[in-house]
């Protein structure tokens, strides 16, 4: 059987909550994967790199890309679109890739939806709001305007957390690495169902 198919595994949880900062640091320990960039119509923040952390896009070449068909999923988030490229995903699985996705909790349910068995959903929140609160100010990055609105997102995404497989509070950022290093490995085993009954199949006439 080939348990080196590609897999899916999607990260989501507040704004804040410490996703790239793991995804920081499981990167060298998950073995071969591709990081979908996802494209949005928000501002570059300091430090940002087109291509690199997002494609950033205006909205009329968006709303073309949506038009187009391009998106595995797309929302509209904290008032901005963002959504993820179909064909870079597809052919990260056709090479036996992990494709790993940081993406909001409508993004979830739409990849969970659309490419099924393959995957496997972590959401990563902070111990506590006032937690959230600290670390979205430290960050630095946003202003107080968004900072409040993430922080109201978050609370309707925090009660969805009972629709993902796993739920990883990150309060030490090396011990919530070391817990989704090993979802990250075992995801990586999941066997599609096609590919299972076709092993049974095989299995009984050998
Ligand atoms: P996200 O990608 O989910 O928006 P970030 O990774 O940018 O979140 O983290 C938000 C802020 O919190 C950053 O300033 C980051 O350095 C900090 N941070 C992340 N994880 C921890 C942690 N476990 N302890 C303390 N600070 C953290
Ligand atoms: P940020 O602006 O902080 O980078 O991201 C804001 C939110 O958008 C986060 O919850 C992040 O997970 C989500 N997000 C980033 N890319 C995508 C995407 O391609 N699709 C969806 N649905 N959400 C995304």
């Amino acid at each position: 059987m080939n348990t080196n198919s590609g897999a899916i595994l999607v990260l989501s949880g507040p704004s804040g909550s410490g996703k790239s900062s793991l995804i920081g640091v499981i990167k060298e320990h998950i073995g071969d994967h591709y990081f979908s960039i996802s494209s949005t119509t928000r501002a570059a923040r300091d430090g940002e790199i087109d291509g690199v952390h997002y494609h950033f896009l205006d909205e009329k070449r968006f709303k073309q890309e949506i038009e187009d068909d391009q998106f595995l999923e797309y929302a509209f988030v904290h008032g901005n679109y963002y959504g993820t490229s179909i064909a870079p995903v597809k052919q990260a699985l056709k090479d036996g890739k992990l494709v790993i996705f940081d993406i909001d909790v409508q993004g979830a349910d739409a990849v969970k939806h659309r490419m099924g068995d393959i995957t496997t959903s972590v959401f990563i929140t902070t111990p506590s709001l006032s937690t959230l609160k600290k670390r979205l100010s430290s960050r630095g990055t946003d202003a107080q305007d968004v900072i409040d609105r993430r922080l109201e997102m978050a609370c309707r995404e925090i009660s969805r957390m009972s629709e993902y497989d796993y739920i990883v509070i990150n309060d030490d950022l090396d011990h919530a690495a070391k817990i989704i290093i090993r979802v990250a490995l075992a995801a990586r085993l999941k066997v599609p169902t096609l590919q299972i009954n076709e092993f049974v199949q095989q299995w009984e006439q050998s």
